[in-house]
């Protein structure tokens, strides 16, 4: 007689304690939120997020991650996590921005939903029940779209500039690309954590891999303590990692230009050849030489194009250095 035929034995118990345990353990919704020199508003960020969620009667869990901060953040975190089972902590070694240490909490969520919120109360932590209830209608993905964005027009304008560029390369027309007040199926932050690229910009990244995307307009104020955590050279990079990152555009275009002068310089060449036969010769063939170096200068572009379009995509395979370094985990 085997074990699994006899009377509930304590190892039966131990398992039914067991399968309770990973129950509780495996909440509906995860909270992702990067944290970078952030003490002046945790508190009242994990007051208002835990109130919000106990309300909204589902199981979660939120997942902070210190990216590299210097303040106090890590020890507030801390004691967020002596007092709670819910909360659990990545501490990286450095900073390495906000999107890796987005990416470091969506490797550890066990939710069904995955949200992600910033730490410094800009978009209220009440709208994030609102964005899981709008994924329960069948979206995969639903962003937040700050209605009444309270940023100076100097961050507005390129933020505009940028969604209009970035639902172009994406093909997902979105209002908001820079607000990180969203909700994702679980399916596609599994597909996000496949992708092991350096630099990357998640809002952009989940709807290559989404079906259903919807935005829905969340609230938005000024920042009440602390600064922005980006520099404008941030802010430069980051929408540059945008547009090679997901596009070989720009290179093509290269190549395409290259050609188009080659191009012309044939016609040239053409043209010069008919009318020497129709006028005559003129100033001793200068002409002609312009019209060959045209179409070797032409070809030697679209070579440079070629070459480095092929140096990208080499760059984007060579990059397989970790993305970032954990120093130490709450679980
Ligand atoms: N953040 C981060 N690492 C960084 C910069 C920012 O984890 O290097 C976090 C920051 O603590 C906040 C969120 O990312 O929770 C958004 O940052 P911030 O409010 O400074 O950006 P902004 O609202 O100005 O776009
Ligand atoms: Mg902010």
């Amino acid at each position: 007689m085997t074990l699994a035929q006899g009377k509930p034995g304590k190892l039966f118990l131990l398992e039914v304690l067991m399968a309770d345990l990973k129950q509780e353990f495996n909440p509906y919704l995860s909270v992702v939120i990067p944290v970078f020199n952030e003490e002046e508003n945790l508190a009242e960020l994990h007051a208002r997020l835990t109130l919000t969620l106990d309300k909204a009667g589902y199981d979660w869990e939120v997942i902070y991650v210190d990216d590299g901060s210097r303040d106090d953040s890590w020890n507030i975190l801390e004691s967020f996590h002596k007092k709670s089972h819910r909360v659990h902590l990545v501490r990286f070694n450095r900073n390495y921005g906000q999107h890796m240490a987005v990416f470091a909490g969506f490797e550890r969520v066990r939710g069904q939903v995955v949200a992600t919120l910033d730490a410094d109360l800009q978009n209220p932590p009440e709208d994030v029940p609102k964005l899981v209830a709008k994924l329960e209608e069948g979206y995969d993905v639903v962003g937040g779209w700050r209605e009444n964005r309270r940023d100076s027009w100097l961050r507005k304008l390129p933020s505009y500039l940028v969604n209009r560029i970035t639902s172009r390369v994406v093909g997902v027309d979105l209002k908001d690309y820079g607000c990180m007040l969203r909700a994702y199926r679980r399916e596609v932050v599994e597909a996000m954590n496949r992708c092991e690229e350096t630099s990357s910009f998640i809002p952009a990244l989940a709807n290559t891999f989404a079906k259903e995307v919807t935005e829905i307009p969340v609230g938005h104020a000024e920042r009440q303590s602390g600064s922005s955590k980006y520099r404008l050279v941030d802010l430069l990079r980051l929408n540059f990692d945008l547009m090679t990152g997901f596009s070989v555009l720009p290179i093509q275009m290269v190549s395409i230009l290259g050609g188009l002068v080659a191009l012309a310089g044939v016609f040239f060449g053409l043209f010069l050849f008919i009318r020497r036969l129709v006028v005559g010769p003129e100033v001793e063939g200068v002409f002609t030489l312009f019209a060959i170096l045209f179409v070797f200068v032409g070809v030697q572009i679209l070579c440079v194009g070629l070459i480095g379009e092929y140096v990208g995509r080499i760059y984007r395979e060579v990059r397989s250095r970790p993305r970032y370094v954990v120093a130490e985990t709450r679980d």
